[in-house]
C-alpha cells in the first residue's frame, strides 16, 4: 500500500527511480482513490480512461532510459490533475461550460506539452468556475467541487478542482489558471502550495483566455519543493506566446533577508483568527532570521476595483469567439445574429453573461475614458508602488484571504464574492510573481480550516519566493 496522504512529488520521484514501486503502481493507487471520493467531492470533471496505458509507458521509458545510461526526468510517472481550461490534444477541454461541453481540444498546451516530454501521467481534468470566473467554483455549469476539510464549504476557486484534488490525495499534484487570484485562493482554502508565476513566466498558448493581460498558468502542490519541481517543467520562452519571458533576462537583486507588511491594507475586513495566524506567521519568520518591515502601496486599496474594469474587459472580448459558428454549442435562431445571441444566452452561465456585459460597457466609447482608461492608468500606477516597495526587501507578505473556505451558497452577492480577491488581483494586474503557502487553520462550526500566507516578489524573483516559502515550511 503506498500511503498518498504524506507523499510528495520528491518522495515517489526518488521511489519510482529505486523501483519501490512502478508507476503502474503508483497510478492505481490515485485511480482507487479517485473512485472512492471523487464523486463526493466532485473535483474531476473527468477521468481519464487511459492512466493504466500512461503509467505503463512511463515505465518502459524508465527502463530504456536505464539501458541507455540517462537519468530519467524527476516527473517521470508522476500523475497530475489538469483544470479544465487547459488544451490536452484530443482529449475535451470544457472550461466548466455549457458552450464548450463536447469541445476537444486541437492541439496541447505548452505547458502541457513540456509535461508529456517529462512523462507525467495525466489522471484526468478538473473542475473549476466557468471559464475561471469566481472565487467558490460555484459558477461550474456540472456543480460546485467541495472541500475535502469540510464538505458543506467551498474549495475556493477559480482552480477549486485543483487545489481539492491534490488536498484530497486524489492527484500528487496539479495544474491550475490564475487571472486574479485563482491559484493562491483555492490553494489557501484547501491548505495547499499555490503559485502564480510572474506575468510571461509559463506559456499562455493552449490555456483558453480569460483576462489575456493578466493569466498565468501555475502549480498546486503539497510543499513549496514539489510547486517548484512543476514549476520548472512548465516554465520558458515560447514562440507560441509573444508575451513570454525568460526568466533569466530579470536581474533581481540581492536577497537582504526583509519582509515588508503593508500594514494599511490590514486595518479592516480581515478574519480577526486569520490575522492572528498571520502575525504569528510573521514571528516564525523572524524565528529564521528575517527582518519584518511596514511598506506601503496606496494604490492597492484600487485595486480591486481597477480589476474588476480590466478583466471584463478583456473577458468582453476573448469570449467572443464563443459565437456558435467556430467552437462548441451552436444553437439555430431565426436569422445569423439570432443565432449568434440564443447559442450564447443557452451557452454561458450568469456569472460569465454578467462579466461581458460589465466589459463590453467599460469598453464603449461612452465610457472608456472614465473606467478602461482610467483603470489602465490606476494599474500603471500601482506596478510602480508595488516595484518600489519590493526595492531593498525580498518579499511583500499579506493574507492570501481575508477569511478561510466559505460554506456554500455563503457568498451568493457577486460583490461580496469579489471581495475576497481583495490581496490576491494586485499580483495580476502589476504582473509579480505570488505563492501561497499554509499558515495554520482557524475554527468554524468545530472544523480546523486551513489559511494561507500570501508572498509576493520582484518580477522573475520565483527562486526569492520559493526560498523564503522554504524557510517559512521548516
Ligand atoms: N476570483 C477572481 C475572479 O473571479 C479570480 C479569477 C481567476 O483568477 N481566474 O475573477
Amino acid at each position: 500500500m503506498i500511503d498518498l496522504t504524506t507523499l510528495t512529488i520528491a518522495e515517489a520521484s526518488a521511489k519510482l527511480a529505486t523501483k519501490e514501486y512502478s508507476a503502474v503502481g503508483l497510478a492505481r493507487a490515485y485511480k482507487d482513490a479517485i473512485n472512492d471520493k471523487n464523486a463526493e467531492l466532485n473535483v474531476y470533471l473527468e477521468v481519464f480512461d487511459d492512466i493504466e496505458e500512461q503509467a505503463l509507458a512511463a515505465d518502459a521509458r524508465r527502463a530504456q532510459d536505464e539501458k541507455d545510461g540517462k537519468t530519467s526526468h524527476p516527473l517521470l510517472g508522476i500523475p497530475l490533475a489538469i483544470k479544465d481550461n487547459i488544451l490536452i490534444e484530443g482529449r475535451r477541454a470544457s472550461a466548466a461550460s455549457k458552450m464548450l461541453e463536447n469541445y476537444t481540444a486541437a492541439y496541447d498546451a505548452t505547458a502541457i506539452r513540456k509535461l508529456k516530454e517529462a512523462g507525467v501521467v495525466f489522471l484526468g481534468r478538473t473542475n473549476m468556475d466557468e471559464f475561471a470566473m469566481g472565487g467558490s467554483t460555484e459558477n461550474s455549469a456540472f456543480g460546485p467541487t467541495k472541500n475535502p476539510h469540510d464538505t458543506s464549504r467551498v474549495a475556493g476557486g477559480s482552480s477549486g478542482g485543483s487545489a481539492a484534488a491534490v488536498a484530497a490525495n486524489l492527484a500528487l499534484a496539479s495544474l491550475g489558471s490564475d487571472t486574479g487570484g485563482s491559484i493562491r485562493e483555492p490553494a489557501s482554502f484547501c491548505g495547499m502550495v499555490g503559485l502564480k508565476p510572474t506575468y510571461g513566466a509559463v506559456s499562455r498558448s493552449g490555456l483558453m483566455a480569460m483576462g489575456s493581460s493578466l493569466d498565468q498558468i501555475g502549480p498546486f502542490a503539497k510543499n513549496v519543493t514539489d510547486a517548484q519541481m512543476l514549476f520548472d517543467a512548465i516554465a520558458g520562452l515560447d514562440p507560441l506566446d509573444s508575451t513570454s519571458v525568460d526568466l533569466a533576462t530579470y536581474t533581481t537583486q540581492p536577497q537582504n533577508k526583509t519582509i515588508g507588511v503593508p500594514r494599511d491594507l490590514l486595518k479592516e475586513g480581515v478574519d480577526s483568527d486569520v490575522l492572528a495566524q498571520f502575525e504569528q506567521s510573521l514571528d516564525a519568520l523572524r524565528a529564521q532570521g528575517y527582518k519584518v518591515v511596514d511598506v506601503s502601496i496606496p494604490s492597492a486599496s484600487l485595486a480591486l476595483a481597477v480589476y474588476y474594469v480590466i478583466m471584463p474587459a478583456e473577458v468582453s472580448s476573448n469570449l467572443a469567439r464563443f459565437d456558435g459558428v467556430r467552437y462548441g454549442l451552436s444553437v439555430k435562431g431565426e436569422n445569423l445574429i439570432d443565432d449568434y445571441a440564443t447559442t450564447r444566452e443557452i451557452g454561458f452561465g450568469p456569472e460569465v453573461r454578467r462579466r461581458i456585459m460589465l466589459g463590453t460597457y467599460v469598453l464603449s466609447s461612452g465610457y472608456y475614458d472614465a473606467y478602461y482608461g482610467k483603470a489602465t492608468i490606476a494599474r500603471t500606477q500601482l506596478a510602480r508602488e508595488v516595484a518600489a516597495a519590493l526595492d531593498g526587501i525580498d518579499v511583500i507578505a499579506t493574507p492570501t484571504a481575508p477569511c478561510p473556505a466559505t460554506r456554500l451558497g455563503e457568498k451568493s452577492d457577486p460583490l461580496a464574492m469579489y471581495l475576497l480577491d481583495i490581496f490576491t488581483v494586485t499580483a495580476n494586474l502589476t504582473g509579480n510573481p505570488a505563492i501561497s503557502i499554509p499558515m495554520g487553520t482557524v475554527d468554524r462550526d468545530g472544523n480546523q480550516l486551513p489559511v494561507g500566507l500570501q508572498l509576493t516578489a520582484a518580477h522573475g524573483a520565483e527562486a526569492t519566493l520559493f526560498e523564503v516559502a522554504k524557510a517559512f515550511e521548516q
